[in-house]
């Protein structure tokens, strides 16, 4: 396949980053982006609302040291010597990549992407303009869909329609206002919910934190907090108009009810005849986890979750850029399916079709080395896999004081970090 025109949803990072591969590759590129700013989840100014796609919330730091959040031909200023970084540090990184790589003159921002549909051999691209409310229709040879995560996923609990409390998503969560002396259930184990936890222990009369990790994992994970903080990993029963009731028994009682139980996958411009589906998680057929295998000449970028997101991008793209540059060609449509369905055997996602882009710190490696040696890229340098192992591992043992530590790269196979104890910032922050 040998493509000349490539469209990009999206202009966060993964979009970026396929703007910036496609001319380097002499593609001729256009974006969308329905914001006014480049950034997507980088690009927040703490608003909440249905036309505000980031979720970013007060005082957030990186869970990711920046060596593990950057592209690979484009590094963090020198002047930036911490590890986890603010949100603004980030968002000046993404405006600096664009501004070095020329990226905005590709970009149509204001303008969001509302149909895709395959028209023979090209794909019809309906997009409106926000600002006046015009359409637009272009045609192009392949698409990288970056369009990110929108749609909060939340468990359903019988009892849920007669809770009397306020209920919320993690989505619409940007500081503790609203948990000033309130009784919290929080329920979800990613890092979201770390940091609300945290955040909310300081303010809230009470906080019960459903937290599945130390059930499915059997490990504890040491926050240091409060005595109003309880941590259950027994799941809820129901809910009654003034609480819960738990599987264990036991009944507490609530004001409000925080969701932080992540995204689900959507792509609601995506016409039927596109060849993808979405059930349980599950976007399907992808070759390699980004590839519509129905029609190879559209990806998906950035769907595999538990893992590095940047070096997840950069090497998903250059994946697809090697066939669509025509330096590759791509496996037949049935060798692609079967290729699938292997990946889902050896991953056992047969009977949970929501972990199918589930892939793990002790695992990802896997997936990159694959991508890498199926289509002959560089692969994703070692220390950068060994460094995210680390420090996933460091904060499950405390994430209170993870981010105090300060790493280095020192080349491709080692990296330092910095344990000193005077980095410690509180006497009851210990390890
Ligand atoms: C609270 C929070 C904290 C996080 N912390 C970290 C962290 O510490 N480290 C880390 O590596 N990652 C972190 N992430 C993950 C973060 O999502 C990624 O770093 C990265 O921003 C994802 O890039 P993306 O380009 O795939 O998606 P996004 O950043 O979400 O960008 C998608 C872009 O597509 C645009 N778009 C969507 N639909 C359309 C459409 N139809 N038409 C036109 N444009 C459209 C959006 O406006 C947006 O600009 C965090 C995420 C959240 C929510």
């Amino acid at each position: 396949m040998k493509v000349a025109k490539v469209a990009v949803v999206g202009c966060g990072p993964s979009g970026l980053c396929a703007i910036k591969n496609c001319i380097s590759e002499g593609f001729e590129v256009v974006a969308f982006e329905q914001t006014s700013e480049i950034g997507g989840e980088w690009n927040s100014n703490l608003e909440v609302g249905p036309n505000v796609h980031s979720k970013i919330y007060e005082g957030l730091e990186t869970n990711f040291t920046k060596e593990l959040m950057e592209y690979s031909d484009f590094s963090y200023d020198e002047k930036v010597t911490e590890s986890f970084l603010t949100q603004d540090k980030v968002f000046k990184y993404f405006k600096s990549y664009t501004k070095k790589f020329e990226l905005k003159k590709y970009i149509k921002f204001n303008h969001r992407v509302i149909r895709i549909r395959p028209v023979d051999d090209q794909w019809e691209i309906i997009v409106q303009n926000l600002k006046n409310d015009e359409f637009e229709t272009i045609f192009s040879d392949t698409v990288f869909i970056c369009n990110g995560l929108s749609a909060p996923w939340m468990p359903k609990f019988e009892g849920q329609n007669i809770f009397k409390g306020n209920i919320l998503h993690s989505r619409d969560y940007r500081n503790t206002k609203m948990f000033k002396g309130e009784k919290v259930l929080l329920i979800g184990s990613g890092t979201s919910a770390f940091d609300m936890v945290i955040a909310i222990d300081k303010v809230a009369k009470k906080i019960v934190w459903l937290n599945k990790i130390q059930q499915t994992h059997g490990k504890q994970v040491n926050l240091n907090l409060s005595s109003n903080s309880i941590i259950k990993t027994s799941q809820v029963k129901r809910f009654t108009k003034s609480g819960a009731e738990f599987e264990d028994g036991s009944f507490e009682e609530f004001s409000i009810i925080a969701f932080a139980t992540g995204y689900d996958f959507t792509f609601p411009f995506l016409s039927v005849d596109s060849g993808i589906s979405v059930y349980d998680k599950c976007v399907q057929p992808l070759y390699k986890q980004c590839i519509n295998a129905n029609r190879p000449s559209m990806a998906i970028i950035g769907l595999p979750w538990f893992t590095l997101r940047i070096p997840l991008f950069e090497l998903q793209i250059k994946f697809c850029m090697q066939y669509w540059s025509g330096r590759k060609n791509l496996p037949s449509r049935e060798e692609m399916l079967q290729d699938i369905q292997e990946d889902f055997k050896t991953r056992n996602i047969t009977e949970n079709l929501h972990k199918a882009h589930y892939l793990g710190f002790a695992k990802h490696g896997l997936y990159f080395d694959d991508l890498a040696k199926t289509s002959g890229i560089e692969p994703l340098k070692q220390v950068l896999v060994d460094l995210s192992t680390h420090q996933v591992q460091h904060a499950f043992e405390n994430y209170k004081t993870f981010r105090f530590y300060n790493y280095k790269v020192l080349n491709d196979f080692e990296f330092s970090c910095n344990c000193k104890l005077n980095l410690i910032k509180n006497e009851d922050d210990k390890v």
